[in-house]
């Protein structure tokens, strides 16, 4: 028996992650359940999987994403992808962030496939975050990758934490921006970027 799982068994766990099942499954006995009841069996290699891909972020790098998607710009017009979903866990509880991403860049000569753009909002949200850092990490990543000359992120999220345990507000939602170069610096560039998204 390998000695990572003495408490439940190898034959219990069939996931690839036996020693995150196996602490999922003292959660359940912690929490006054038994894990070894049918309808639980399964439990903890199922919860191991998913946290594994709620945070499949930590395994990969902006630049795997993006590099071999940059083209050259042949206009410096603003590019906007917006209502981009994404799905995070919060690092104070370990419970779901979710909402809609909205992303504007201006180019300086180099844009990017416009599908990376999602991949980079979930590369980031698929890690434990605050809202903000979220928002900023996206902005950040896209400024390095392409040096535009600007870079805006706004994020509408609600988090269940304050859904379902705290405050208990449902229907309140956190928005969240980062803003760098012409759209800091240019309010008529912010404007326009802001009555596209209709967020005022
Ligand atoms: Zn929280």
């Amino acid at each position: 028996m390998n000695s990572q799982c003495t408490d439940f068994g190898d034959d219990l766990h069939s996931s690839e992650y036996p020693q995150l099942a196996d602490l999922y499954a003292n959660i359940l006995t912690e929490i006054g359940e038994d894990p070894q009841r049918q309808g639980l069996i399964k439990t903890p290699d199922r919860a191991a999987e998913a946290m594994k891909f709620m945070t499949q972020g930590y395994r990969q790098k902006v630049a795997d994403i993006l590099n071999d998607a940059l083209f050259d710009a042949e206009s410096d017009d603003i590019v906007i992808v917006r209502d981009i979903e994404f799905y995070s866990l919060c690092e104070h509880h370990l419970l779901p962030i979710f909402g809609k991403c909205h992303v504007a860049y201006i180019p300086d000569g180099k844009i990017i496939g416009l599908s990376k753009i999602p991949r980079l909002v979930d590369m980031f949200a698929r890690r434990l975050q605050v809202q903000e850092r979220l928002t900023y990490q996206i902005a950040r990543a896209l400024q390095n990758a392409l040096n535009p000359l600007g870079v805006a992120v706004v994020m509408e999220a609600q988090h269940m934490c304050m859904m379902i345990r705290g405050v208990q507000k449902q229907n309140s939602r956190a928005i969240t921006s980062s803003v760098l170069g012409i759209f800091r610096d240019d309010p008529s560039t912010k404007a326009e970027w802001m009555s596209l998204l209709q967020i005022s």
